[in-house]
Parts: structure tokens; sequence; C-alpha cells
């Protein structure tokens, strides 16, 4: 017999148990479960009065609480975990019921598992959920890839326990099949790791060109935060940089070890441009400046290497040299969420996924880590041309390029000169100034290639694929 329950959730560590009761809180009848009974029965004492749960022991009796057809959402640690879950669950279910799962799976195992599944008549339906516990518990920003038929079901559950953008619309969308919803959410992660990189090496600047104290720098963070970088990353990095620490009195940012660490899809982002030829140079580099950061030995010896050693600017230059920072930065971050929307571009030809990337940026635009007002303007931008063959072709956004380009060179040449790192920088300038380069070197590549290997060349000024002899000299 069928139960009531709209919604079941297993795996009820911080983001599960929040999750369960943002369904509760919204009105829905939430099943419960948890390989660790006790986390089940704390849920319920402690927050039993924030709606109606029902909990369950057993496999079997969660299942059995669940209105058919059964949702099922699985909140456990990604991996092994989740095909732990499945097993377990998947001979007790019925054709037409859904495995949501909710954690951070690659997009291959969910491709993987939802074949396997579709096999058994089961929905499985990849769910990317961003904005941590907190997002979870008030509104998550959240990407469900699997089945149209599913997303019928499901999605008005999804789109009411979302956050919501400025205009009231949910920060839920249905992604598209498969494994669309963790791959979409793996390039948000990437995009954030840029977003990251991007206002660390800002803040690193303004403190040893610019010569600012941390509090200093959290004002001109809360000030670029009433402009056009309006988002939540800036508006954390203030807080941070205005912390002071409790046990010494210095600035919180100067006790902590400088050694950035990471989850892996930052990582997974890199690797599967790679696969799919995108240059994601950006989020190459966030990813491998928190590697550099983490190799103390590599950095000890570094310290013995010769460089300049910054010497903060004179008051007035400081703050023209602030004011040129900040186009720097918004150019930097620009490039960056072009280049991820180029892989997601890329990936919705590669596995036949029709990506709405007008949408996607939507549902960024709250609960999620990477929100800021800016995506307001991608939404826009695809809205004018959905067919945008890059973010950088949108008129707006390429006259704000054009017109912050002096300063960002300025910046990238500042940091250059006095020995401050700004790889993110860096590399989104060179990408732009590769993209708008007449000719590339990339020719003179093909022409060594082609005298080592005979891989062979085309031509500028006829068709057909060409080698030389080389040793003839023809
Ligand atoms: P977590 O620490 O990743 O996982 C703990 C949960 O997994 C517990 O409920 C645990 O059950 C269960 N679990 C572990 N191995 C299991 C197994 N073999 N069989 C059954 N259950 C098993 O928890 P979390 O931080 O709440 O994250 C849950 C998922 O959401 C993860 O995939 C995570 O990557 C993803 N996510 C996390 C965040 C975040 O900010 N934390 C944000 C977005 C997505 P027991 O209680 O019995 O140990």
């Amino acid at each position: 017999m069928a139960g009531t329950a709209q919604i079941g959730v297993t795996g009820l560590a911080v983001m599960g148990r929040n999750l369960a009761r943002n369904f509760a809180r919204n009105g829905y009848t939430v099943a419960l479960h948890n390989r660790t009974a006790s986390r089940t029965r704390e849920l319920v004492e402690q927050f039993g009065d924030e709606g109606t749960f029902v909990p369950a022991e057993t496999a079997e009796e969660f299942v059995a609480a669940l209105e058919r057809p059964r949702r099922l959402v699985v909140m456990v640690k990604a991996g092994a975990p989740t095909d732990a879950v499945i097993d377990e669950f998947a001979p007790l279910l019925e054709p037409g019921d859904m495995i949501i799962d909710g954690g951070n799976a690659h997009f291959a195992d969910t491709r993987r598992r939802e074949a396997a599944l579709r096999e058994r008549g089961l929905h499985f339906v990849g769910t990317g959920v961003s904005g941590g516990e907190e997002g979870a518990l008030n509104g998550p920003s959240i990407m469900p890839g699997g089945s149209a038929e599913s997303y019928a079901s499901l999605g008005p559950m999804l789109e009411k326990i979302s956050a919501k953008a400025a205009d009231g619309s949910p920060c839920c969308t249905h992604i598209g099949p498969d494994g669309a919803g963790h791959f979409v959410k793996m390039v948000h992660n990437g995009i954030e790791y840029a977003d990251m990189q991007l206002i660390a090496e800002a803040y690193d600047l303004l403190r040893h060109a610019a010569g600012y104290e941390p509090a200093r720098i959290a004002e001109v963070f809360r000030g670029w935060n009433a402009g056009r970088l309006d988002s939540y990353l800036i508006e954390i990095t203030a807080e941070v940089l205005a912390h002071v620490d409790a046990a010494t009195g210095k600035p919180f940012v100067d006790v902590v070890l400088d050694q950035a660490e990471q989850k892996g899809t930052g990582r997974w982002t890199v690797q599967i441009a790679l696969d799919l030829g995108v240059p994601v140079s950006g989020i190459a580099e966030a990813v491998f400046a928190r590697s550099l950061s983490g190799h103390a030995g590599q950095r000890a010896v570094g310290r013995g290497l010769a460089g300049p050693t910054p010497s903060p600017l004179a008051a007035d230059e400081a703050e023209a040299f602030a004011a040129q920072v900040e186009q720097a930065l918004y150019a930097s971050k620009l490039v960056s969420y072009a280049q991820g929307f180029h892989q997601l571009q890329a990936a919705g030809a590669e596995y036949s996924w029709t990506l709405d990337l007008g949408a996607i940026a939507g549902i960024w635009r709250g609960g999620c880590i990477i929100r800021a007002a800016f995506l307001d303007r991608i939404t826009a931008a695809y809205a004018k041309d959905p067919a945008l063959p890059s973010l950088l072709a949108d008129e707006g956004f390429a006259a704000e390029l054009g017109a912050a380009q002096d300063a960002w060179r300025q910046v990238v040449a500042t940091a250059t000169r006095s020995g401050i790192p700004a790889p993110g920088f860096s590399t989104a300038l060179a990408y732009y100034d590769a993209l708008r380069a007449p000719r590339l070197p990339a020719a003179l590549i093909q022409g060594q290639r082609d005298f080592f290997g005979a891989h062979t060349y085309h031509r500028v000024d006829r068709d057909g694929v060409f080698h030389t002899l080389w040793s003839d000299g023809r």
C-alpha cells in the first residue's frame, strides 16, 4: 500500500536534514531515512514542529511511507555510497518511481546510473544543489537533470523550495536529460573557483601594490558590491577581510594558513574541458593556484628566487589603481563566465543536451554561491540572441571589455612589474587578446608539427591538406 509522504529524503547529514526541513516548511509531508537511525530521530526531536515528517527506520518502511509515483531524494556522500543506496532502494521501487540524487556526483556517474535505472523503468534525476547548508534550508539553486516526465512530477516541488531571484522567479529549471544537471552544477562550481581566485588576486594587489590594510580593502569591496560587481562572493569577502582574529587582534586573513583546499569539482570541470577541447583557462588557473598554494616544499624553494619586492604606491596613485583593479576584476570575471558558458555549449553538442544557457544563468541568480546581479545581464544577452556564439559577442559585454581593457592591462603590468602573481587576471587578458588577434602563432605550430611528424596543415589560400617535403625544401 502506498503512503502519504509526497517526498522522502534519505541521508540526513547537514544537507539532507536541511532539505527535508525546507520541504516540510513548504507544506509537503516528508518521509525521513538515514543509515544511522539516530540522525532521523534527532531531526524529528529538534524540528518535528516545522511540518509533517514520517520517520522510517528501515528502507522498506521508508519506501512504504511514500505516495506513488515515489519521489526519493538521496543526499549521501557522493561516490560509492550513492551506488550503495541506489542498490538498496531500487529493488523496492516500482516503474515510474523517481530517485533524485542531490549529492555532488560526477556527471558521468549520473549518466551511468540513469541508463541502468531507466532499463528498470525507474527515473533517475541527477540534481545539482548549490548554496550549502544555509541554501538547502532557506532556498538553494537547484539544477535537476533526468527525464522531462520526472520533471513534470517533481519540478513544481523543487521550484517551490528553491531560492527566488529578485523578480520572484524560482532558481530551479529542468536542465536536460541524464547527467545535464550535475554537469551544469559542476561548471557552476568551476566558475566559482575562478571568481574566488580573481577576487583573491584583487585583494593581493590592493594589499601589496596599493599598500592597503585588510580593513581598508573590506571598504573597497563594499563599494564594489554596490556597483556592477554586486555579488554574494564580493559581499562575504568584505566580511572576511573586516574580521579580526579574537585571539591575536590581527586581521583574520593574516592568521589563516595560505594553503587553499579543494574538494574536486573545479578539477573535474578542467578535466572535462580538456576532453571537450574547451579553453577554460580562468578555471584552470584557479585550480592550479590552489594546488600551488598547497605545495609548501616547492614554495620554500621559490623563496630563494630573485624578483622585485612590491613597494606600495603613493596615496593618490593607490586610489586610481584600486579603480583599475575593479575594471580588471570585472573584465576577467566576464571572460571566465564566457569560458564556462562555452563549456556548457560544447557539452550540449557532445551529449545531445539542449541547454538553455539564459535559463541556466537565471537560476544562478539566487541561492547559490556565484549569485550576482551580473547574471541578469547574461540571461538578457541570451534572450536577445539565443545562438550567441560567446558571451563576449554580446554588444553590451564587448563594449564593457573595450572600456576596461586599458585599466586591465595596467593592472596586469603592475602585477608583473611588482612580482605579484595574478594568474587569473593575466590568463583572462591573454584569452581576450587571443580572440582579438587577426593571426595567431598557431600557424607556426602547424609548421613545426608538419616538420617533425608529417602531421600536415591547411593553407589560407587553397583548399586541401598539405605536407612539405622538408628535406627537399618543397
Ligand atoms: P556528507 O558528509 O557528504 O555525507 C554524510 C551522509 O551520507 C550521512 O547521512 C551518512 O549516513 C551518509 N552515508 C555515507 N556513506 C553511506 C553509505 N555507504 N550508505 C548509506 N549512507 C551513507 O553529507 P552532506 O555534507 O550533508 O552532503 C550530502 C551530499 O550533498 C554530498 O554528496 C555532498 O557532496 C552534497 N552537497 C554538499 C554541500 C555542502 O555544502 N555540504 C552542498 C551541495 C551538495 P550516516 O549518518 O549513517 O553516516
